[in-house]
């Protein structure tokens, strides 16, 4: 069996596929390379497209590294026969502990604080901040994730109130519309999937209906947000401070990066030694089942 990586992938995961069959790690030429591949394995960086599958001839599975199979074109992949796997709960902790620690960063300033000292000043009185306990936060889409922050989050004493179509029963949580979530939230956090209703969720409007000096998070997924309203009002203050992994375009080299009151990572929220690791074993695991069944 031919497997095709063409994403970073760690040493102990590529040494277990080895095991499967033949793993070509991140080839020069992915649409000449996919033609006679049965197995493709993708994180988030490349797009599998319509028109890559159409070089594909005898491609059997696709499987996406970690949660979120936008990158994927499920239809495509539908129509001619290859079936779609993914790892939705590796990668849980991880994103929410990168959450946890986006709150504590943009309420405390230490981002903020740690460039300044790098700059050879001593700014004690600029970043006075705030504390969580007793903030309220917003969760927009009480997934996995989004529940795991709200846990993670209730243990430093924060108000958790959530907004999501399919609300769950949970002690740690209120579910609320959106917009009084939007209305009530100090801060809010983006654990949606993205979907046609999601897709810019955070834009002009729903940020005018937002408190003044909110904060946002968002480790989900770029096209959540409009990146022009999100620009304005950190700009104007409106949002006193953003923290954002995901972005519209990856890697991401726009204008937000012109704002001091966004906090950015390059699409951090998985990558972690642990959760890397529980992403490959499951993903390892979920090929053997399908070898099993299919061949
Ligand atoms: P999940 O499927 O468990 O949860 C998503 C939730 O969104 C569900 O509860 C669903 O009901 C809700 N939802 C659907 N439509 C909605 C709407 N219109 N409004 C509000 N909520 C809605 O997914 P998850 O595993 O918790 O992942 C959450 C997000 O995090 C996904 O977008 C995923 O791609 C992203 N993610 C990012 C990283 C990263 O590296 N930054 C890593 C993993 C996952």
């Amino acid at each position: 069996m031919k497997i095709i990586i063409p994403d970073n992938m760690i040493q102990e995961v590529l040494s277990e596929l080895e095991k499967l069959g033949t793993v070509v790690y991140k080839p020069q030429d992915l649409s000449k390379e996919i033609k006679d591949c049965e197995v493709l394995i993708v994180r988030s960086a490349t797009k599998v497209t319509k028109e890559l599958l159409s070089h594909a001839k005898k491609l059997k599975v696709v499987a996406r590294a970690g949660v979120g199979t936008d990158n994927i074109d499920s239809n495509a992949c539908k129509s001619k026969g290859i079936t779609v796997i993914n790892t939705p709960s590796a990668s849980t902790n991880a994103v929410a502990e990168l959450t946890i620690s986006f709150i504590l960063s943009l309420l405390r300033n230490t981002h903020l604080a740690h460039a300044s000292m790098k700059s050879k000043k001593w700014e004690k009185k600029k970043f006075v901040g705030q504390e969580a306990s007793g903030k309220t936060l917003g969760i927009i889409g009480f997934g996995r994730i989004g529940n795991l922050v709200g846990q993670k989050a209730k243990c430093l004493g924060m108000n958790i109130i959530a907004y999501d179509p399919k609300p769950v029963s949970s002690s740690n949580v209120k579910f609320v519309d959106l917009e009084t979530l939007l209305r009530e939230s100090d801060l809010i956090s983006l654990h949606t999937i993205l979907v046609p209703e999601t897709k810019e969720i955070i834009n002009a409007k729903t940020i005018s209906k937002m408190k003044d000096g909110v904060f946002l998070i968002n480790v989900a997924r770029g096209e959540l947000v409009n990146e022009q309203s999100l620009y304005d009002s950190c700009k104007s203050g409106k949002i006193a401070g953003a923290a954002i992994d995901v972005y519209q375009t990856e890697p991401y080299t726009g204008k937000l990066l012109e704002l001091e009151n966004i906090f950015f990572t390059p699409h951090l929220g998985a990558s972690t030694n642990e959760a890397q690791l529980r992403i490959g074993k499951e993903l390892v695991e979920k090929l053997r089942e399908w070898c099993t069944a299919n061949r």
